[in-house]
């Protein structure tokens, strides 16, 4: 049976598997998602691309790196890095929107019993459910201690109350991972992750929030009115849950970096293939130096994220504690991403504020990688933290 990634090799900064992993994936999503781009874009719409989700699960694109015993490829880490590269590059709306739809599978697969990963995890993979994981609420968003949705035990069940808000994929998922404290004056030792299915009786999903960009993932407000869950839905352990995150951010921030990069990559190959179309002064813009600074600026924050983001994936494919890197990775590549972004719009002139061009979309939808799972700000911090002096 033919694999996507059985094709063959190329050379470069990744393995000859690897390169093949990223040709299959480009082929996809050159094909795929940046004809339909703008279609999932209409100003005040937001719609969710099933087709390229359903297409994604198909070719095994969705999870490459989830063990085959729940339905993935048991492909590596850096597998999905570079998924989440690629889908990014050819349009960064739909690349966020396809893969934020398994957001909160890899804590259950982290942490979860075996039957949760049958029941939750596995139909994800397949294509056949999406899910995402609700911790914003409306007064607490990077000090996660401060959500106020409780869950209290009555029985074999939980009873859940509260106001999320910014849960991604919540209006179309089957289930969401929610963080609620069961120990509500514990801090951060109080709080537990739970499974509830979207159809539980209280768990409702809320208004749509209208966003700059990002039009393909649909993110909402979510009202929790004693919402009961089996308390078999615990994932991990109960109070547990704030340290179960954080573990879960360490792996998912180099996802969200790959997100900034394949945005950052997309916009410069935009601002590059115009550069040499486009004419000023009786010569191709690129043969002003002032541009050829610009662009050689871009690729090399363009290279220097992609170094930086592999290399966390590496170090958390080898077991180490991927933290300080994840968050170098992760501030670093967001931030880069912007400043490649509004370069590759300034290369384009007035064209580039234009809807007639694909590269001011690229910068409002990658504007967010900035602000989710945790701003520029907490990963300084971060970064700050687990400075080793020594090492430096
Ligand atoms: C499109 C989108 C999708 C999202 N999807 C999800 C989702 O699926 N699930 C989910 O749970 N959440 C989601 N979020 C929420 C996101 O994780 C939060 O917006 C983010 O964590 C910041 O929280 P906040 O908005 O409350 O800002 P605040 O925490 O109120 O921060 C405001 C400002 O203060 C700064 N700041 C805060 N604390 C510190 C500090 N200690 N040191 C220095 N500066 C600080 C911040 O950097 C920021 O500049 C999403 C957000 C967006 C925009």
């Amino acid at each position: 049976m033919f694999h996507w990634w059985d094709i063959g090799a190329m050379s470069g900064i990744l393995s000859a598997e690897h390169e093949a992993v990223r040709k299959a994936v480009r082929e996809f999503a050159e094909s795929e998602i940046a004809p339909v781009a703008r279609e999932y874009d209409e100003p005040g719409v937001v719609q969710f691309p099933w087709d390229v989700f359903e297409g994604a699960a198909e070719l095994d694109l969705l999870c490459p790196h989830i063990p085959e015993k729940y339905g993935g490829s048991g492909m590596d880490f850096l597998s999905m890095v570079i998924v989440h590269e690629e889908f990014n590059r050819a349009d960064p709306g739909i690349g966020t929107a396809v893969l934020s739809a398994k957001f909160g599978t890899e804590m259950i697969l982290d942490y979860g019993e075996e039957w949760q990963k049958e029941e939750f995890v596995r139909p994800v993979v397949a294509g056949e459910a999406t899910c995402g994981t609700s911790i914003s609420e409306p007064d607490a968003g990077s000090d996660v201690a401060r959500i106020r949705t409780t869950a209290e035990r009555d029985g074999e069940e939980y009873v859940l109350n509260g106001s999320k808000t910014w849960a991604s994929t919540s209006p179309v998922a089957d289930f969401m991972v929610v963080m609620a404290k069961t120990t509500p004056d514990a801090g951060h030792g109080g709080i537990s992750a739970f499974i509830v299915p979207n159809d539980t009786e209280g768990f409702t999903i809320g208004r749509e929030i209208p966003k700059m960009g990002l039009r393909a993932s649909p993110t909402a407000e979510i009202s929790i009115t004693d919402a009961r869950v089996p308390a078999e839905n615990v994932v991990g352990e109960v109070d547990r849950g704030f340290y179960q995150l954080m573990e879960f951010f360490n792996e998912n921030r180099i996802l969200v970096a790959a997100n900034a990069l394949g945005a950052a990559a997309g916009a410069y190959r935009h601002a590059y293939k115009y550069a040499q179309e486009r004419e000023a002064f009786g010569q191709a813009i690129t043969e002003f130096q002032g541009l050829q600074w610009m662009l050689a600026d871009m690729a090399t924050k363009v290279e220097t994220a992609r170094s930086t983001t592999y290399r966390a994936a590496r170090q958390h494919m080898a077991g180490e504690d991927p933290r300080q890197l994840a968050s170098i990775a992760k501030f670093y590549t967001s931030e880069i991403c912007e400043e490649v972004c509004s370069d590759a719009m300034q290369i384009h002139g007035g064209y580039g504020y234009t809807r007639d061009f694909p590269v001011e979309k690229f910068y409002r939808d990658a504007r967010v990688q900035k602000i989710v799972e945790g701003t520029s700000q907490i990963q300084q911090n971060v970064i700050y933290d687990s400075i080793d002096p020594n090492s430096l």
